[in-house]
């Protein structure tokens, strides 16, 4: 279970009872505790990117979402469910180390309800068809369900949600936190997986790939659909036979299971250069594979570009992983391989 370093508690957080049970409860801890006068998070040490980075993972703020206008979250969902921001991982190539800038905190909601009456409203406006909200999208938000349990809250929200469903990614393994909430099949759960040689490389304090699929065992049991993601796939050294090794894994593990419901989305490992000069600040000894000779330049949707690999590795990768999920999972869905 994650224990942050120091709790960080904004002024209006002890205004909502689940903020008041927090802050009593971390009392009790060895974790500094700072209670602020105001809703400007503070008190996070670090003098450069990477200490401020190291610190700010290791700290939980305790806040109150009060823009309760919701992101946009195209193409696998309509809005984004703001339950967290930030994460306990640091994996190097991570999005949020751009998107978070210098702040790399973590920082949870109180005022849950409100967030889910405002996914009401919308899933009203679009009443009639149904409205998908992303619970991941600029979090891992698993490693603090034991804290906020929004994770579970949320499932048992949708579950009474005739036009609602929920979805969110995680990499970590703390299910039990979540699996007993009667779901009705409105939630999708979808584990991140890799090959333990890019965990151990750039996925720092994340759980390996045996314990993330064990924990989809579990998920799978309760009958959650499940989908896997695969990413970033790295096409590099015996790149073909560790990922077979991985999906062989996965089907070791669940092929005990009826009626899997179950997804794969690939992404192979592209990067931009503002995430680039940013993962060389705060990893200075890096070696992800980011040699933009050995890559092909491509803007993408949002106007900035990226370096991929090229045409043809993605086109090797899309032969491999069709043959290898639709031998290991025939039943399976295979919604896209980029
Ligand atoms: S687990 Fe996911 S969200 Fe967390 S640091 Fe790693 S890639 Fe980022």
């Amino acid at each position: 279970m994650f224990v942050p370093k120091r709790v960080i508690f904004e002024k209006d957080a002890l205004k909502y009872r689940r903020g008041i049970e927090l802050y009593e409860y971390f009392q009790n801890k060895d974790v500094e505790i700072i209670k602020l006068n105001s809703n400007r998070v503070q008190g996070i040490p670090g003098v450069d990117l990477a200490e401020k980075y190291a610190e700010g993972k290791r700290t939980l703020v305790i806040g109150v979402r009060k823009t309760l206008k919701f992101q946009t979250c195209k193409p696998s969902a309509h809005y984004q469910l703001p339950l967290v921001t930030g994460c306990i991982g640091h994996c190097e190539y991570c999005y949020l180390n751009t998107q978070l800038g210098d702040k790399p905190y973590i920082r949870v909601y109180v005022n849950i309800e409100e967030i889910l009456q405002q996914a009401e409203k919308y899933t009203q406006e679009r009443k009639g068809d149904i409205t998908i909200f992303e619970g991941a999208a600029t979090s891992d938000p698993l490693p603090v369900e034991p804290y906020t349990r929004g994770l579970a809250q949320a499932i048992g929200f949708f579950a009474n949600q005739p036009d609602g469903r929920f979805r969110f990614v995680t990499k970590y393994t703390n299910v039990e936190d979540f699996i007993e909430v009667e779901h009705n099949g409105h939630t999708t759960v979808r584990f991140s997986l890799n090959t333990d040689r890019v965990i151990k490389s750039y996925e720092h304090f994340t759980p390996p790939a045996g314990k993330r699929i064990e924990a989809a065992r579990k998920v799978m049991e309760k009958e959650f659909p499940t989908g896997f993601l695969i990413a970033p796939v790295f096409l590099e050294g015996d790149w073909k036979r560790e990922y077979e090794s991985l999906l062989t894994m996965l089907r070791d593990n669940i092929s005990h299971i009826p009626n899997k419901n179950i997804s794969f989305e690939i992404i192979s490992h592209r990067y931009t250069s503002k995430a680039k000069n940013r993962i060389l600040e705060i990893f200075p000894q890096t070696s992800l594979p980011m040699e933009e000779e050995d890559r092909s330049f491509k803007y993408g949707q949002f106007g900035y570009g990226k370096y991929m690999y090229n045409k043809e590795q993605i086109s090797e990768m899309k032969e491999f992983f069709e043959k290898v999920i639709t031998t290991y999972f025939p039943e399976s869905k295979i919604l896209y391989i980029i």
